[in-house]
């Protein structure tokens, strides 16, 4: 708590801290030690950890980064979090993020901007930037977040740390307020991968309160990761990767970033992996049909947010003037912008030519990737084009942040796995900057993602 209390000025990556609450469970778990209790603890005791606040706490506000829930206590907590708590986790406050999960800088939060670890000047990605730049920074020693269309993997890449996009339906959405349902995913943030895996264990399953949650099984992620020490020279031999071309031609990818990808897949050969080239031909479609179908679920989704239920509600002489006032003033540019996109997507005149067209762009994604996995077992690509920006950089141009997401968004549309893992550094800030490797896996494929990452440690 030192620790994080210390880093938190110049970081800002939480919007709540709850060290009183954090000593107590804490002690708590002193307690049971001494008593000679420890045979009773969860996997996760006395961890100290990290929540995005996109992620309901009983005993803690809940605001996903934005004003129309400032203060909001919800009476429940996530799936999620309940589960880190039966496990024995510490949580040590709420993290800061984009408004709603809309944003790739956490600019977009309405409380605070964070800084990236690496260089305060920089942003830690988004939209769970919170998230990655606590555990970055040593505030805690891991974090939950939620990805929609790559908001822990980018984070986790401009941040130098782990980051993981479960499977949709592999870990419960039950208290996630949220975005776009049919991408929504909450999955884990860590500085090892092992810290990653034990975080899905305990999260990881079926939950009566999400009727989309698997019944899949869920694996001894931990148990399964290939040891560090001791490899023979060629532990890889017989696992075959694909290097996306789509993500190493496109224009715009900085050039660092392609090397340290390559340098990865090259250190792969070397521990006797295949690695061919891999060709997804509808790749680039991916990007405006999410940016399509993400804002349209948005829009339907942020309906509940009228100022009745929830949050503070502002002055209107009659009903309809005080709905109109409470979102008027509750939400932030960006997701303004949002629900007036996703409105019009949706809208009579053009659903056949924006909702249902990016609906059949979603199926042909989802088939380039079943078709690729039946080839290799694993999809390599950067996690964005570039290493963490300047702050305010782009925040005057949507476009461009949008752009920043075109590797990422695809494994949504298709609900598949993945896990980013560091693997080089850029050029940029006063000691380089971290740059992710992508790794992409068949639905609920997390063990291998998680067994052959770890071989970067
Ligand atoms: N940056 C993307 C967006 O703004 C993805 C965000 C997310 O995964 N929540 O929609």
């Amino acid at each position: 708590l030192a620790k994080l209390q210390e880093r938190e000025p110049h970081i800002r990556s939480f919007l709540h801290i709850s060290a009183e609450k954090a000593l107590l469970d804490a002690e708590e778990i002193d307690k049971l030690l001494s008593e000679g209790g420890g045979g009773e603890l969860g996997l996760l005791a006395g961890v100290p950890l990290g929540v995005k606040d996109n992620l309901c706490t009983r005993d803690m506000p809940s605001t996903g980064g934005s004003q129309i829930l400032k203060g909001y206590c919800p009476p429940y907590d996530a799936t999620a979090v309940c589960k880190l708590r039966e496990a024995g986790a510490v949580l040590v406050g709420k993290t800061n993020m984009d408004e709603f999960g809309m944003g790739s800088s956490t600019e977009s939060s309405a409380y605070q901007v964070t800084s990236n670890p690496w260089d305060l000047s920089r942003v830690p990605g988004g939209s769970s930037g919170g998230s990655a730049a606590a555990v970055a920074a040593g505030q805690c020693a891991g974090a939950l977040g939620s990805d929609t269309g790559g908001s822990i993997r980018q984070p986790a890449s401009f941040c130098g740390i782990v980051g993981l996009k479960p499977s949709y339906g592999r870990v419960s959405r039950f208290g996630l307020m949220a975005y776009a349902s049919s991408l929504d995913v909450v999955g884990c943030l860590g500085a090892s991968v092992l810290d990653t895996a034990i975080l899905l264990q305990v999260i990881a399953g079926h939950d009566k309160n999400d009727s989309t949650s698997s019944l899949e099984e869920v694996p001894d992620y931990a148990a399964q990761l290939l040891p560090v020490e001791g490899l023979s020279s060629k532990p890889l031999a017989g696992v075959k990767f694909g290097l996306i071309k789509e993500t190493m031609d496109e224009e715009g990818v900085e050039e660092d970033v392609a090397s340290a990808v390559k340098a990865a897949a090259l250190h792969l050969q070397e521990l006797g992996a295949s690695v061919t080239e891999v060709s997804l031909p509808m790749f680039s479609l991916g990007l405006p049909a999410y940016y399509v179908l993400a804002p349209s679920e948005a829009s339907s989704n942020l309906a509940r947010y009228d100022g009745v239920r929830f949050g503070p509600r502002a002055h209107g002489e009659e009903v309809m003037s005080m709905f109109g006032n409470s979102r008027a003033e509750g939400f932030g540019p960006e997701v303004k912008r949002r629900i007036l996109m996703g409105t019009y997507a949706l809208s009579a005149g053009y659903y056949d030519a924006f909702y249902k067209r990016s609906q059949q762009v979603r199926t042909l994604i989802q088939r380039d990737f079943k078709a690729a996995l039946q080839d290799v077992d694993v999809l390599l690509s950067p996690v964005a084009p570039s290493a963490a920006y300047k702050i305010g950089e782009k925040l005057d141009n949507p476009l461009s942040m949008y752009l920043g997401d075109l590797m990422t968004v695809n494994v949504n549309l298709a609900g598949l796995p993945s896990l980013v893992v560091p693997c080089g550094i850029a050029k940029g800030g006063t000691c380089g900057l971290p740059v992710g490797l992508q790794m992409i896996g068949p639905a609920f494929g997390e063990e291998v993602l998680l067994r052959l990452g770890h071989i970067f440690e």
